[in-house]
């Protein structure tokens, strides 16, 4: 099998399994507890939140642990939203954001916030000066992801933050797509709020976590127990927040020199997928991209008939589309660049990965302009558009 759909999950590394299997067959502790071992557990939460927090460039009482990037995004959003409405009802966010974000903006405007959703350019960039412009008296919140996960586009958070200071207003960022892969430093984005999930990052599904800047005003996400300061209470997942320390540790170590090299085999597989089949379009940033996403719009064929049958090859990719039983939307990011709906529908995103080889990157160069030949030979629109 060749796993190119990096963006949707990572395997777990080795390093981060063995480590959570050791902690599992030595340490059944509560992290509340106040006999041994329970405090063992405790210090050993405190290593994983210090490594995160380190990684950050944040301070330890900085992070909260969470069941997901999905929740960290919806702790951030609720929570400010909800302790600030006192101030006003105004959320900024953009048209591309995953949906942990945009379902969270839409049900608080089901309940009364009001939302504002910045249109993106071609390449799937925000610009700073349409955020500045949307701010007004009674906004409280902006939100902005640090890397798009379909297209890989990374958005320009430190302008942002500029902005978000100057005028006093929160600002998150949902960093799921890019904690471990590229350099994230929660000062240089000037953000308060950041999500991040261990399962983009070679660590456990099922964990998450929050940065919150020392003084940011947010309601409590679970109430209950003190965990987590009393912000996200019940016993802690401790075998997933191990993986999680111990893949922000090995990432960290690894980061620049595996961007380079993943970098590198991106680049051969755009250039030759550009190369070898007519009609394609790269889809997000030239450059100021995700080093390991690749996702291109092949006109004339379907994203879904090409990752059918890239499947039948045993090669592992996903289309920019949501499919549901009988319906295919065009993805929401797709559509915000402006792509006309059939050139939405034939999008196909590559995203490589730490085991990724350039063999295998020849592989799919290979096998997939003769996928497309074929499904072109086949293809109404082709035929409809002659
Ligand atoms: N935000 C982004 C940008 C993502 O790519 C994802 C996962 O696909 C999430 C949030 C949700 O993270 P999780 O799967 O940990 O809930």
């Amino acid at each position: 099998m060749i796993y190119l759909d990096n963006n949707a999950t990572t395997p777990l590394a080795p390093q981060v399994r063995e480590k959570m299997s050791l902690f599992m067959e030595r340490h059944f502790g509560n992290p509340s507890s106040l006999y041994p071992i329970g405090r063992e557990v405790k210090e050993i939460l405190t290593e994983a939140r210090d490594t995160v927090a380190r990684a950050l460039r944040a301070n330890r009482t900085e992070i909260i642990f969470t069941g997901s990037g999905t929740e960290a995004d919806n702790f951030a959003i609720k929570g400010v939203a909800y302790a600030n409405e006192s101030k006003g009802n105004h959320i900024i966010t953009t048209t591309i954001e995953h949906h942990a974000v945009l379902e969270t903006c839409h049900f608080l405007e089901a309940k009364g916030f009001r939302v504002t959703y910045l249109p993106v350019d071609e390449y799937g960039r925000v610009a700073p000066e349409e955020v500045r412009q949307a701010i007004t008296s009674k906004t409280i919140l902006i939100s902005v992801m640090q890397a798009n996960n379909e297209i890989g586009t990374i958005e320009p958070i430190a302008e942002i933050g500029k902005i978000a200071r100057e005028a006093g207003i929160y600002f998150h960022t949902d960093a799921v797509q890019t904690v471990g892969h590229i350099p994230v430093n929660v000062d240089e984005l000037g953000v308060d709020l950041l999500s991040m999930s261990a399962h983009k990052l070679y660590g456990p599904k099922g964990v998450g976590a929050l940065y919150i800047r020392k003084g940011t005003k947010l309601l409590p996400f679970v109430h209950g127990g003190e965990q987590e300061r009393g912000r996200r209470a019940s016993t802690e997942n401790v075998p997933g927040i191990v993986g999680l320390g111990k893949a922000v540790e090995i990432t960290r170590q690894e980061m620049s020199e595996e961007a380079e090299r993943v970098t590198y085999l991106r680049n051969k597989l755009i250039n030759g997928l550009l190369g070898k089949i007519d009609h394609t379009r790269l889809n997000g940033h030239p450059t100021n991209r995700l080093p390991n996403n690749a996702n291109v719009s092949i006109a004339f064929v379907e994203g879904e008939s090409m990752c059918l049958n890239l499947d039948l090859e045993g090669i592992c990719t996903s289309t920019g589309s949501a499919c549901s039983s009988a319906i295919t939307e065009p993805s929401h990011v797709m559509l915000a660049l402006g792509l006309p709906p059939l050139e939405a529908h034939s999008s196909l995103r590559f995203s490589l990965g730490k085991w990724t080889t350039e063999e295998e990157i020849d592989r799919v160069l290979e096998a997939l302009p003769q996928i497309v030949a074929k499904l072109r030979a086949m293809s109404p629109l082709l035929k409809s558009s002659r």
